[in-house]
């Protein structure tokens, strides 16, 4: 890996670190390229690292993808467990790194929680932070100022484009803040991961899920099903929640106990090649989210 990157460096000093005549910004998952690209608009490319469909939390960057974040203007980054990988690869390249904005520092963090709905020393950060629309309008701010930094001769534009945006999002977070408070109840039950922390955590809503975090685990012990199928049966929960790439068999299984619906919401950690190809966004996901939590709210 070492030498590999001691090539890498060597080749990109070669091609003289990327100045190149438009600007061009590398995000690593989809949440960073979205607000990225928004924020760019015409003034720079923008680059999604880890490609739709990929499962970004066993993603590994190739050598034409370190490559590509030596040459950029700007990297854009979570600053989290999953692209952890980037550290070195920074470190790597000394004084010729791209300059970067890692969007972890942009939000206050949380700590992941166990499994008993604690956190505790151990525990890292939930790197989900974008999944709290609130979050999501202060990562685009900070993608706006490093686009700034990195370009300034495009100022204009990405205030303009930033502002735009993050009105959008503030939509979405003005009519999330409104079905919450019109809410026949503030309890969603997860048959699946749950890298909604920020999401709960933001608008105040309770979640029973069968795993605590976005884990790799797939198996729910016997007894969180049994907590599960109580709390719906208890509560006269309508609906269960699966998250997208899921096979939906803890859902399945809830759903034929007792006969709640099951409904996607979208985390967008990565998105599929057609939800890409169609051209979805932060916000347009995001809407399809709020209609999936109506239904489960009672809103
Ligand atoms: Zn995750």
């Amino acid at each position: 890996m070492k030498r590999l990157l001691a090539i890498l460096t060597a080749c990109l000093a070669l091609m003289g670190g990327g100045a190149l005549a438009q600007g061009s910004v590398v995000a690593t998952s989809f949440p960073c390229y979205d607000f990225a690209r928004q924020v760019a608009g015409d003034a720079a490319e923008v680059q999604l690292l880890i490609r739709p469909g990929t499962e970004v939390h066993a993603y590994e960057p190739t050598p034409a993808d370190i490559l590509a974040i030596g040459g950029a203007d700007l990297f854009v980054f979570i600053g989290g467990e999953s692209d952890a990988w980037a550290d070195g690869i920074l470190d790597s390249f000394g004084g010729e790194a791209p300059a970067t904005v890692r969007l972890i520092e942009s939000v206050t963090p949380l700590e992941e929680e166990d499994a008993h709905g604690h956190a505790h020393e151990g525990l890292a950060f939930d790197e989900h932070i974008w999944t709290s629309p609130k979050n999501a309008v202060k990562m685009v701010r900070a993608v706006e100022a490093a686009l700034c930094a990195a370009l300034p001769e495009e100022a204009a534009a990405f205030h303009a484009n930033a502002d735009a945006y993050a009105a959008e999002i503030e939509r979405i977070d003005a009519e999330l803040t409104d079905m919450v408070a019109r809410a026949a109840r503030r309890e969603l039950v997860f048959a699946d991961r749950f890298p909604f922390l920020y999401l709960a955590h933001d608008y105040g809503l309770e979640v029973h899920a069968a795993f605590a975090s976005c884990t790799a685990e797939t198996e729910p012990s016997a007894q969180t099903l049994v907590e599960l199928i109580d709390v719906i049966e208890a509560d006269g929960i309508p609906v269960v929640y699966t998250i997208e790439m899921s096979n939906g068999a803890i859902a399945r299984t809830i759903a034929e106990e007792t006969g709640v619906g099951v409904r996607e919401l979208h985390s967008m950690q990565t998105v599929t090649q057609s939800e890409f190809d169609a051209g979805e966004t932060y916000v347009s996901l995001m809407a399809r989210n709020l209609e999936a939590l109506r239904e489960g709210l009672g809103a």
